[in-house]
């Protein structure tokens, strides 16, 4: 993420957001850039009203308003995070074509932690190769 303050009036903060990817059909990326958003208010005592999402493949920028709505499900998607931190609980992996463009693969090892035990997974793995 990189910021920018404009040259003219008051500064005003705008997060821009770099994705290698396409937009997506999911909120995941305006959620993350609000959050950003709302970090950089708070740092800074100063609005951040709007910012955006470039995405590579298009090679286009997409602005984003951080309206109420967003503003109220980026709050509740840092409640639930604040909630699995206190729990003390890693959730399990949920696996997917996502894993290959997400950026914790080598740390969550989504294809050999699937909410199972060592002992689980080193069962199926000696499966796996008995009968490839
Ligand atoms: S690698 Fe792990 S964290 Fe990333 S999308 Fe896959 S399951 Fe989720």
């Amino acid at each position: 993420m990189e910021f920018h303050v404009r040259r003219s009036g008051p500064p005003q903060p705008y997060p821009v957001e770099y994705k290698r990817g396409k937009p997506k059909t999911h909120d995941a990326d305006r959620v993350q850039l609000c959050a950003q958003a709302l970090c950089l208010e708070e740092m800074l005592g100063l609005p951040v009203p709007r910012g955006a999402l470039f995405y590579g493949e298009p090679r286009r920028r997409q602005e984003v308003t951080f309206d109420d709505a967003l503003r109220a499900r980026t709050a509740a998607a840092a409640e639930a995070v604040h909630a699995l931190l206190a729990g003390g609980v890693t959730p399990p992996p949920e696996p997917g074509a996502k894993c290959r463009s997400c950026s914790l693969e080598a740390a969550c090892l989504p294809k050999t932690s699937t909410g199972c035990s060592a002992a689980g997974w080193l069962a199926r793995a000696l499966r796996e190769d008995e009968y490839p």
